[in-house]
């Protein structure tokens, strides 16, 4: 069996073990009382970019969606299968959390192909998908500068869903945008006030104003 796959089946032993085992296990409570998370998180696919891992959080915790480039689309009632769109209707209208967290990354390969767009090979999905970041980057920028600007305009976009700008406005609602940093494992989260990403141990973790 290849390596990979051999540590893959180990992590699960140790899964059943801490989560599963016995009467008083998290996995059974959960099962008896449903899921009850306050967070969502709209992530990449990305594998390096883990949220539950990053966090460590247990099952339950975390109500996550994961897409390329962690892109919040616009809201858009066309028909089409929105798989983003229908995860946040429930995390929002149904579950109710009361924190959103876009969690963007370093080196991505969604923004990367967002950057060079011009010059991509012919894919089935990417390329629209990635349309959704809809504003060009500026000459010289950094593409780990154009994912957070590609945040920025996820964070808007959140907020053409009429239950999400609804919920802001009243206050039940945090978005927030946070940025991982893979090479040093840090993540940071953006301060409206002061116009900047600052680590996220050192600043105020939830931001009371959410508008832009
Ligand atoms: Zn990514």
């Amino acid at each position: 069996m290849e390596k990979s796959f051999k540590k893959m089946m180990s992590g699960y032993q140790a899964f059943r073990k801490k989560y599963a085992l016995g009467n008083k296990s998290i996995m059974r409570a959960l099962s008896k009382d449903g899921q009850k998370p306050k967070i969502m998180v709209v992530s990449c696919c990305d594998s390096r970019v883990d949220p539950a891992l990053i966090l460590q959080c247990d099952p339950g915790d975390l109500f996550v969606a994961r897409n390329v480039a962690n892109l919040v689309p616009p809201y858009e009632r066309d028909g089409a299968r929105h798989g983003t769109s229908a995860a946040l209707e429930f995390g929002i209208c149904v579950l109710k959390i009361d924190h959103l967290i876009l969690l963007g990354h370093s080196q991505c390969g969604g923004v990367s192909a967002r950057m060079a767009h011009k010059t991509m090979k012919e894919n089935d999905f990417i390329s629209s998908w990635m349309s959704a970041v809809t504003t060009d980057p500026l000459p010289h920028m950094s593409l780990d500068d154009y994912a957070k600007e590609s945040l920025r305009q996820s964070h808007k976009n959140a907020l053409t869903f009429p239950w999400i700008k609804e919920r802001v406005n009243a206050g039940t609602l945090v978005i927030h945008e946070w940025y991982f940093d893979i090479k040093s494992g840090k993540v940071f989260t953006f301060q409206k006030d002061q116009g900047a990403y600052v680590a996220l141990s050192e600043g105020p973790v939830a931001q009371k104003d959410s508008t832009l």
